[in-house]
This record gives structure tokens, sequence and C-alpha cells, in this order.
């Protein structure tokens, strides 16, 4: 699904040149789910936003559902991008001016999506994500919780094939942490590939492979002994 090969992300600044990251070899197969971890600065979102199409590549090669995507132009990476991947930030990264519906009706748009069929994907969404009572709040009146929910319905919105997740759980108590986590345990079981970061040794648990980084390199990949099963505790 993702193919990655001596991939360098090079920033330039005037003053300095920083390697973000350095001949990154990595592959990603349908239906993984995979941890990223390592201290801060080591490169981790870089690659997850390189991955998602939306920051550039300075070396190498980076083939998506079998299409290099090194060369292309934004317009073409922005429809790969829409069609394809969907995305969790640890901020949430709501748009504060819009209320729930909207948030999550955004993606939707983007795609076309036609009104009266985006109202009903709205609704049984919401169902899901247990915030059907919060459609017409704006993010600022919910906790964190339940932002962070909405952010998750409207990554999910579009069926993407791949999830990408900047530490998703980082600015939740462990209760919602787990909420979260138990999510995407449960769209991994229906076919979702996930690609997440994560501080957390508990979160990484739930995976099936970690990944460790360390300036700018990947330095171990191991598969994950000990899947937590949400479903058996
Ligand atoms: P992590 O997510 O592992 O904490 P990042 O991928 O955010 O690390 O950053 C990796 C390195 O690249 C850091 O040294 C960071 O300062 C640098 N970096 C990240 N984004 C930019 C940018 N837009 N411009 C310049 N340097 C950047
Ligand atoms: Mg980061």
């Amino acid at each position: 699904m993702i193919t990655i090969k001596n991939l360098s992300r090079i920033f330039t600044s005037t003053e300095v040149q920083t390697r973000a990251l350095s001949r990154v070899n990595l592959q990603i197969n349908e239906g993984d789910f995979i941890s990223i971890m390592g201290p801060s600065g080591c490169g981790k979102s870089t690659l997850l936003h390189i991955i998602g199409l939306l920051d550039d590549i300075s070396e190498g090669s980076y083939a998506l559902l079998g299409q290099e995507i090194f060369g292309l132009n934004e317009k073409e990476r922005a429809r790969i991008r829409k069609a394809n991947i969907g995305f969790i930030f640890q901020n949430f990264n709501l748009i504060d001016e819009l209320n729930v519906y909207d948030n999550i009706e955004l993606p939707l748009i983007y795609n076309r999506i036609p009104p009266g069929e985006r109202k009903v994907r709205i609704q049984k969404m919401a169902e899901k994500l247990s915030i059907s009572h919060r459609l017409q709040h704006y993010p600022q009146q919910l906790s964190g919780g339940q932002q962070q929910r909405v952010a998750v319905a409207r990554a999910l919105i579009n069926n993407p094939k791949i999830i990408l997740a900047d530490e998703p759980t980082g600015n939740l108590d462990s209760s919602n942490g787990n909420d979260v986590m138990e999510l995407l345990t449960t769209l991994h079981a229906q076919g979702t590939t996930i690609l997440m970061v994560t501080h957390s040794m508990h979160d990484a648990g739930f995976s099936q492979k970690i990944i460790t980084m360390k300036d700018g390199e990947i330095l171990t990949e191991r598969k994950n002994q000990k899947t937590v099963d949400v479903f058996k505790s």
C-alpha cells in the first residue's frame, strides 16, 4: 500500500539546514496497524505529513497505492489525499467557527458528496461515535474527549483507506484516551490501515508493529508480541 525508499526531508532556511528525515525505508501493507515511537524532534510528524501528502520529499521515492507521489502537483496530491487519507491530530484541529455537524461535513463537501447523502452519513457517523446530541455544539463547548471523537468522525467520514494519527491521545486523560484507542482498534479490525505516532507504550500496545525512530532515521522495526485485546478486557 505504501512503499518508501531512501526518503529524506531537508528543511532549508536562510541560516540552517535541518535533516528531518534521512534515508528512510518503510513498507506498509494494507490492514497494518503500526505505531511510530521516538524522542521529540526525531522526525515522526514529518514522516506522517509526507505519507499524508501534506509535505514534500527532498530525496527518495514514495509510492502510495501503486502511484509514485514524487513530482505530482498539489492539485493531484490533494485529490489522492481526500480520497484515501484521514488525519487525527493531538490538538484535534477542529474549526472553532463551525459547529460539530459542519466540521464533520467538510470532507464530504470537498469530495462533492450531495447534501442528502451528506446528512445521512453524518448522522450515522455521529451515532457510531456517540456525539449525536452534540451536533449543534461548537468545539469549545465540548470536552477534549468529545472533541477528539468529532475529529475521528471527520477523519472517517469518507471511509479512508488509511488513518494517520499523530499522538491522538496526547491531550486526553486515560479514560478518553482508551476510548480513542478502542475506536482505532475497531477500525483496524474492520480493515482500515492505521499509522499512529505515540509516546505511550500503552497505546503502542494496541498496534501490531512498533517502529522506533531517532535523528530522522528508522532505528528498529519489530512485531508487537502482546497486542492489547480490548474485546477481552
Ligand atoms: P517529531 O514529530 O518526532 O517531534 P518533527 O517531525 O516535528 O519531529 O521534526 C523533526 C525535525 O524537523 C525537528 O528538528 C524540527 O525542528 C524540524 N522541522 C519540522 N518541521 C519543520 C519546518 N516546517 N521547518 C523547519 N524545520 C522543521
Ligand atoms: Mg510530532
